[in-house]
């Protein structure tokens, strides 16, 4: 007899449901207009409408499920009843059919940090660049990102209009990684993706020293996360402070569950116990293949900048 799903399988395979159920979300606050946008710390940290309903629908669902997990988002939101409506009770089945790898089955609830990015991109997304926009459900266990779920609201939205809107990719270590082809750059290429709002002249001196044949500027940790593993680019790279917990977690395990690397600029590994502080202040380095041709390449003096 099938033994029952572990509580990994479990949570994953309702962050998958609870992250599609975002993406809808997200879409209907575009579609109704209002976008109810707030500056956090400046003109390039912003807060919409949309990134604090799927806050309120990811964390209360997660919660009622699951309320002996720790999750951490990234909106500070008041506390509030969470309307029905926003809840989303669904598990994917097809996720609670794979079998839990067996360094995961015995974790219990209480032993996982979930981070939670409601909407990653936001400032493309108050700038109608809307499939630079995920949602970012990211599993850590003894400080480490585990598993991973990523929507992608506006996946298609170029395509047509016979086209299916919205994709959600997920993945966990040792199982691995689903819900796109995976593609590489061709070999000898080097195309960086990096920041297109939160540039800095430290992030430009970082990517000019890569030799680069290409640069792509654009939107959001999850979103430069799929392009390197749909061969679009060859390495995420962000030197400078910015980017949080949240917003590296799921991307990272969907990397790594397919051969990829995700470090800080110096080459540690982010950890996401629940006590870690959310700033990645030593930025961001990530790469499909080739980790260390980028690696070898970061100029001492970003090094020397970036504490971690
Ligand atoms: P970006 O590549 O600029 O889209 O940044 C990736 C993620 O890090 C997004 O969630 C950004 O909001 C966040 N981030 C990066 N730099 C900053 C910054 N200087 N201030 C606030 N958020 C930032
Ligand atoms: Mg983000
Ligand atoms: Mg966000």
């Amino acid at each position: 007899m099938a033994s029952s799903p572990t509580v990994l399988m479990r949570l994953v395979a309702s962050a998958y449901s609870i992250a599609q159920k975002a993406g809808t979300i997200v879409r209907r606050v575009i579609a109704e207009g209002d976008l109810g946008i707030i500056e956090k710390t400046c003109a390039t940290d912003l807060q919409t409408k949309a990134d604090r309903l799927v806050q309120a629908s990811i964390c209360s669902s997660l919660a009622r499920k699951f309320p002996k997990l720790t999750i951490i988002g990234e909106e500070d939101l008041p506390p509030e009843d969470v309307d029905q409506e926003l809840i989303e009770d669904g598990q994917w089945e097809e996720i609670l059919k794979q079998p839990c790898p067996s360094q995961y089955s015995a974790i219990k609830e209480e032993d996982l940090v979930v981070w939670v990015d409601p909407l990653d991109g936001t400032k493309e997304y108050t700038e109608g660049l809307l499939d630079n926009v995920t949602v970012l459900i990211g599993i850590a266990y003894e400080g480490k990102a585990i598993a991973g779920v990523i929507n992608q609201p506006y996946y298609n939205y170029q395509a047509g209009p016979d086209a299916v809107l919205g994709r959600t990719i997920w993945g966990i270590l040792g199982l691995g990684a689903f819900g796109f082809q995976l593609k590489e750059v061709p070999a000898g290429k080097h195309i960086i993706t990096t920041t297109r709002s939160h540039n800095s002249q430290l992030v430009t001196d970082c990517v000019t020293a890569m030799n680069p044949d290409d640069v792509l500027r654009v939107g959001g940790a999850g979103n430069k996360i799929i392009q390197l593993i749909e061969g679009k680019a060859s390495a995420y790279v962000f030197a400078s402070p910015g980017c949080k917990k949240w917003d590296t977690c799921a991307p990272e395990v969907i990397l790594h569950a397919v051969g990829g690397k995700l470090t800080d600029i110096h080459g540690n590994a982010l950890q996401y116990n629940k006590e870690v502080k959310h700033m990645n202040s030593a930025g961001v380095l990530a790469t499909l293949r080739n980790y260390d041709y980028y690696a070898s390449r970061v100029p001492q003096s970003v090094k020397n900048a970036l504490v971690p």
